[in-house]
């Protein structure tokens, strides 16, 4: 009598022998390359033993074995530092091995025999990979929180000791830069992987977790080099780099990269440089900085209008860039103060914005004072603002 159980049963170490020289030969699983024989195999016996059950008719009893089983093997790969393609693969390969061990096997059964034995081998195979996934991805996100309050309170630590501090500051920021990239990048990759795994049905609430670690990572990472900006600024630690530049081509290549934030939020960027200096002698990189900085903060502190850039040349001592808005304003109040580190005017206390650090201006302004310029700034309420720096013609 045909007892696809049975057939099964006998077959289970040479499934699992294929499997494990199936696995160790692949390429895209590299992670099983320092695993023992046990840690690699981990949950495949009872997986198989499960499936037994299944085959024999007792089917509660086998979803209980794989169900658990699976549930602590994704939590053991997780661990063991599989991503989520390499767990796939792995389940994968024991599919066909399944298959391709056990079809000469079950020929002499009837059609239906055969029908119900792939349907039932099938239907354990996914049950297995979703459990596993369930709490793989539950690790993950846990580890992720994790990071994610210690991300916090790195912030809180580091904003007091920009407050405080200036000189351990630069080297507090040193060290924290290294971990917080290995942060950022592995979860960014997760996200990545979790994104391209068909398999995965990652609920929303996760995927949210684990954009909330990467928010808060990169703008900790933003402080840190704001800060550390800073701080070389104030010790006098920035080397400028003169040279001769066309002045237009830096602006035209600034305003592509800031482009697109205009285009998200519907604005006009309108560029004059009609009286531009043909050349002018400065840093290009800090003068790139200092453009940067104001324009993407006219872009962000404007709903609707445009943004407007205008560089002309007064005489041969003298040069300027005009960056106005038509945004939320500065109350006159706050108008000298907006240079000030941490300091953000009244006028946008309401908005929370991912990319503010409250340092930008303030690096503008020392780079400004560096290539002996000097900033203005013009506004009112609900308006507009106009930010003008002068250069002089040589420096
Ligand atoms: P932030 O990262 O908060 O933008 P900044 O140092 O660049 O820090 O700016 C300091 C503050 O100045 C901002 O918080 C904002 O209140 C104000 N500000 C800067 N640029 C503009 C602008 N173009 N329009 C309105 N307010 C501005």
């Amino acid at each position: 009598m045909f007892d696809a159980s049975e057939i099964l049963t006998d077959q289970i170490d040479t499934i699992l022998e294929r499997w494990e020289a199936a696995v160790r030969q692949d390429s895209r699983i590299e992670s099983s390359a320092d695993l023992s024989e046990t840690a690699l195999k981990d949950s495949m016996p009872v997986l198989l033993n499960g499936m037994v059950k299944a085959l024999a008719h007792q089917g509660s009893e086998s979803y209980e074995i794989v169900a658990s089983a699976s549930l602590e093997h994704g939590s053991a790969r997780a661990n063991e530092g599989y991503n989520a393609a390499e767990i796939a693969w792995e389940y994968q390969i024991l599919r066909r091995i399944i298959f391709s061990v056990l079809e000469p096997q079950l020929l002499p059964g009837s059609p239906e025999e055969i029908l119900r034995t792939i349907r039932t081998l099938d239907a354990v195979i996914d049950e297995a990979i979703s459990q596993c996934y369930t709490s793989y991805v539950q690790q993950r996100v846990k580890e992720l929180e994790q990071v994610r309050s210690q991300l916090i309170l790195t912030n809180q630590e580091l904003t007091r000791l920009l407050r405080t501090s200036k000189d351990s500051l630069s080297y507090m920021a040193h060290e924290l830069k290294t971990p917080l990239t290995s942060i950022i990048g592995y979860s960014d990759l997760f996200l990545r992987q979790q994104k391209q795994a068909v398999d995965v049905h990652l609920t929303v609430p996760n995927l949210r977790n684990i954009e909330r670690v990467l928010q808060s990572g990169r703008l900790l990472l933003r402080l840190i080099n704001d800060a550390l900006e800073l701080s070389s600024s104030e010790a006098g630690k920035i080397q400028l780099n003169l040279a001769c530049i066309d002045v237009k081509q830096v602006i035209k290549d600034v305003v592509a990269t800031i482009e697109p934030l205009a285009q998200a939020k519907n604005l006009e960027l309108k560029i004059e440089c009609d009286r531009a200096p043909n050349k002018v002698t400065t840093d290009i990189f800090r003068l790139q900085q200092i453009l940067t900085n104001l324009l993407s903060n006219a872009i962000r502190y404007t709903d609707r209008g445009f943004i407007q850039l205008e560089c002309l040349s007064h005489d041969d001592r003298q040069w300027s860039i005009i960056i106005s808005d038509t945004g939320i304003g500065i109350p006159q109040k706050d108008l000298t103060r907006i240079f000030e580190p941490f300091m953000r005017a009244s006028s946008n206390l309401h908005r929370r914005d991912e990319q503010s650090t409250g340092l930008g201006l303030a690096i503008v302004a020392r780079l400004i004072k560096l290539l002996q310029g000097e900033i203005k700034v013009v506004s009112e309420l609900g308006v507009g603002s106009t930010f003008t720096i002068t250069f002089p013609g040589e420096i």
